[in-house]
């Protein structure tokens, strides 16, 4: 558990210089991949938990819908070996009495709610227009700042501090990579991110052409680079990060379902924000479950009980607000040029400016001489 409590967000902006001060003034600092900590937390679930956790892998849930009772009803189907996101196969259903979807940006279930709830809000009719009746909506974002990234496997020389996040951006802003180790043997995984309509973001690129663009953008880590995996970092088709998303007013249904991390906010990878606040999510509803089941009152009521109804109401109370602001801010950062300007630096700017118009009118006042 070290390893995701001292967990730092790392795939920012400026990481660099972050992991490196943060690393000397705290020893502790450390960096993790995304799949390691994947694999992480899988071990861990299955050394610690094995008894009462069980993990099905290659199943996917289809769809979910909710009974006039507001249970849940879960569709499931195998995936297909050779892609996880194609279902195939025997369907089979469920009905778990508390559904905690965590289905990161695929959003299956946060879907399927929308849906479900736009339906009963029809049938609702004219309750439906007020405040107190607020509906359950994901609001998606059009992605007008696309970024697509390959990864890059790359082993650093012996010497090289092995638990460091290496970054570099173009000043023009064309590319950014990121270095995370992937193992305690100096392996490290890259990510370069480009732009979408780079023509390097293509598949089958010419690796001569991306050989040149490292050695001029990227001169410290195009050495670390042999030919044989720059050709194949040229060949692959790039992949797509998620766009920004948040869902809301509220992030549960009745006592049978609740919705945590990427699955509630999306934000791009390089905020390097989405692993944390899926871990604060995980956090803030256990100790809300703890508050309001504890350990015996989850016996004796029953998990669908009024307890379990309780802690996800004031789960979802608490960070409903957060996911909103979160993905709200994150995306203002995002903005392309001018829009960027316009709707996240030039408020800075005016609120710094009035604020100091405010203090001097307010001097200008109490300074004024009294009858
Ligand atoms: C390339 C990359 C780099 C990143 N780097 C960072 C970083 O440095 N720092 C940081 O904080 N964040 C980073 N992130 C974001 C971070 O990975 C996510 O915010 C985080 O993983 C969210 O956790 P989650 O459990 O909510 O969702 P996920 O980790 O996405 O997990 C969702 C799981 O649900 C499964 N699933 C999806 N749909 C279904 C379905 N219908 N049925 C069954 N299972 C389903 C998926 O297979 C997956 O296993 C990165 C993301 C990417 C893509």
């Amino acid at each position: 558990m070290r390893n995701v409590e001292n967990w730092l967000p790392c795939w920012c902006l400026h990481s660099l210089s972050l992991s490196l001060s943060l690393s000397l003034s705290l020893s502790h600092a450390q960096v993790i991949a995304r799949d390691r900590l994947v694999g992480v937390l899988d071990r861990l679930v299955q050394q610690q938990y094995g008894k009462h956790v069980t993990v099905h892998r290659g199943v996917a849930c289809t769809d979910v819908s909710w009974l006039e009772d507001d249970s849940v009803l879960l569709t499931t189907q195998p995936t297909r070996a050779s892609d996880s996101e194609v279902a195939t196969g025997m369907i089979s259903r469920q009905r778990p009495s508390l559904l905690i979807a965590a289905d990161g940006a695929a959003r299956t279930v946060a879907d399927c709610l929308e849906a479900s709830e736009a339906k009963r809000g029809k049938n609702r009719g004219i309750l439906s227009l007020f405040p107190f009746s607020r509906r359950f909506r994901v609001t998606r974002y059009k992605d007008d700042n696309r970024r697509v990234y390959k990864t890059i496997p790359i082993k650093f020389p012996k010497g090289w501090r092995g638990d460091l996040n290496y970054s570099a951006r173009t000043k023009d802003g064309r590319i950014n990579i990121d270095a995370l180790p992937a193992s305690r043997k100096n392996d490290y995984c890259a990510v370069l991110l480009l732009r979408a309509d780079d023509v390097m973001a293509a598949a089958d690129t010419d690796p001569a052409e991306l050989r040149a663009l490292m050695d001029t953008s990227l001169p410290m880590f195009s050495p670390l680079i042999d030919d044989a995996t720059l050709r194949a970092v040229a060949a692959k088709k790039s992949s797509s990060l998620p766009a920004f998303r948040y869902v809301g007013p509220y992030l549960h249904r009745g006592t049978s379902t609740v919705l945590i991390g990427d699955a509630v906010h999306t934000v791009k990878p390089y905020f390097g924000l989405g692993a944390n606040s899926a871990l604060e999510d995980v956090i803030k509803l256990s100790q809300s479950l703890d508050r309001h089941v504890g350990g015996d009152g989850a016996k004796s009521e029953g998990v669908r009980g009024a307890g379990v109804a309780a802690a996800i109401e004031e789960y979802s109370k608490q960070r409903a607000p957060e996911a909103r602001a979160l993905v709200q801010i994150s995306r203002e950062f995002d903005r392309p040029g001018i829009l960027g300007f316009v709707t996240f630096i030039l408020p800075l700017i005016l609120d710094g400016l009035f604020n100091g118009l405010i203090r001097l009118f307010i001097y200008f006042l109490f300074s004024l001489p009294t009858a």
